[in-house]
């Protein structure tokens, strides 16, 4: 039987350790089922303690947190996810995977919700039965409003984290380049739910067609598509395919031949990171689908019902879909001097943010300049993955005591789909671009490959094999509260 004198020690030395490494524990004294000895009596009977002790021990062995660090990750996209995946179960630390959705985006296969071929839950994976057989990675579905660098705390709607470590890992939103008209009339695509809105103005936009006098049908019917980066090319084609393929015998009432898809592009070429083959190659497939593109076309304003562009030229239309730039998700509490023009946390080559040891920022969100990329890396699925992985690794050295790895960029090429048979790819290694039917395949594979779970890839692909035999949409489905605009 040990005695007081080393019962008191070890109690003491239990309830230091889970306070000094688990603040947010602070209050388990409260939940202990044995009255809480008091320190300064040294003649509290061995029995008492004997409980108390065995009590603390238990509790602390359930939390299990005492040798572990507590890693919270704000963000379950590429970024995010990847790295709650590699350190799932890893002894060292304990995770909390905080996002304002309960579910992971599949962001490149938007544009096939919006253009109802694919169900939202094809491409939305709910957080919790990813992790459902974790032992270390915890959920919370919340909106992070504030971090506190000083405190290592983080502050959501509902509660606040404190941290060992934080990854930041919040992604791109839309950027209207501080234009509120365009914010308010225009429709976005940076989330599922916005990916159903579009769908669901876009049937309501030909339900109304239908239901107005013809004069009008032109207006009703012409979709304009500001951006003509990959997300432009891809949602002009898939439009222009519905419209050829699926539209006019669903609404026989219309008449297609009016209905315009306008591509806006700002600069002299649409795909701008991608080489001028793929570029030219890209137009050529969009303007023999029946779009029309326009290059160096600046929209000035819009007010819900026409366009002007730069040159007074002016489009008639009363949908018109923002593609066009991004800018970074930045929670309050970063100081200014660590953020770009373009809303990213500068980091160092680890994707370590600027003059801190435990805050990382990863993905979109991160702009880490070397000297061959003075302007930071693409803002590419590929590219927070890879730092994810990378910053994963470096967790598991630092809990073996190691060095940290720089993260290394590889540039694996881009690539663009504009409808059946018709993709583009610029690869890196070999340099090498092609476009066409071989294109469309790898397009596909690489997509289906991206995908989380064997369910959804099987259901994807059978989507896609019914609209490449059928050429019809499978899920024009309008859910009237959605086509009121307002963001998630
Ligand atoms: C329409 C579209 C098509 C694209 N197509 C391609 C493509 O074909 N190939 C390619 O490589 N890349 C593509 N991209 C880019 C790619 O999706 C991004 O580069 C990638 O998603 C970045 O990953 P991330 O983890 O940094 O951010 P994201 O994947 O955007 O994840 C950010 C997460 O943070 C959450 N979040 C944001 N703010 C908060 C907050 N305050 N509190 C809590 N949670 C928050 C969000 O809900 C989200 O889950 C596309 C992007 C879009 C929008």
């Amino acid at each position: 039987m040990k005695t007081e004198e080393e019962l008191n020690k070890e109690i003491l030395e239990t309830i230091g350790n889970i306070q000094e490494n688990h603040p947010e524990l602070s209050k388990f004294e409260d939940e202990m089922t044995v009255t809480i000895p008091d320190r300064e009596t040294p003649e509290i009977n061995a029995k008492v303690l004997k409980d108390y002790n065995d009590s603390l021990k238990a509790m602390a062995k359930g939390y299990n947190h005492s040798s572990t660090k507590h890693i919270v990750i704000v963000g379950a996209g590429f970024a995010g996810l990847k790295i709650a995946r590699a350190l799932n179960n890893h002894p060292h630390y304990r995770i909390t995977l905080i996002d304002k959705n309960n579910y992971h985006q599949f962001q490149p296969l938007f544009y096939q919700v919006a253009m109802a071929n694919l169900d939202a839950s094809n491409i939305s994976f709910p957080l919790r039965s990813i992790f459902e057989k974790s032992k270390n990675v915890r959920i919370r579905l919340e909106t992070v409003t504030n971090i506190n660098f000083d405190t290592n705390r983080i502050e959501t709607e509902k509660e606040n984290f404190n941290y060992d470590y934080l990854v930041i890992a919040t992604g791109a939103t839309s950027n209207y380049f501080g234009n509120t008209e365009f914010e308010e009339k225009t429709f976005p695509m940076k989330s599922t739910y916005e990916a159903l809105q579009i769908r669901n103005k876009l049937l309501q936009h030909f339900e109304d067609a239908v239901a107005t006098k013809t004069e009008k049908t032109e207006k009703l019917l012409s979709v304009v598509i500001v951006g003509g980066g990959p997300t432009g090319v891809e949602l002009s084609g898939a439009l222009a395919e519905m419209k050829n393929d699926s539209l006019p015998s669903e609404y026989p009432e219309l008449d297609f031949s009016t209905m315009r898809i306008y591509l806006l592009e700002g600069t002299s070429k649409l795909l701008g990171n991608m080489s001028d083959v793929s570029s030219k190659k890209a137009k050529a497939y969009l303007i023999k689908l029946g779009v029309i593109v326009q290059t160096d076309a600046i929209l000035k304003a819009y007010d819900g019902q026409k366009l002007i562009l730069h040159d007074n030229s002016e489009i008639q239309s009363t949908f018109v879909i923002w593609a066009a730039g991004v800018k970074g998700n930045i929670p309050t509490g970063i100081h200014p001097e660590l953020i770009t023009k373009s809303n990213q946390i500068k980091t160092d080559i680890y994707n370590r943010i600027i003059s801190t040891n435990n805050v990382f920022a990863v993905g979109d969100i991160a702009f880490i300049q070397t000297e061959f990329h003075p302007k930071g890396f693409p803002q590419l699925a590929s590219v927070a993955i890879d730092q994810a992985k990378n910053v994963a690794q470096n967790f598991i050295l630092i809990a073996l005591e190691k060095k940290m790895q720089p993260f290394k960029y590889v540039n694996k090429g881009s690539m663009a789909t504009i409808g059946r048979n018709k993709a583009v790819v610029d690869l890196e290694k070999p340099k090498l671009s092609f476009q066409g039917f071989f294109a469309w395949i790898i397009w596909m594979t690489l997509h289906l490959f991206l995908l989380i779970g064997f369910k959804n890839r099987l259901i994807v692909f059978i989507n896609w094999m019914y609209k490449y035999f059928t050429h019809r949409q499978s899920l024009a489905l309008l859910f009237p509260a959605l086509t009121v605009k307002s963001k998630k």
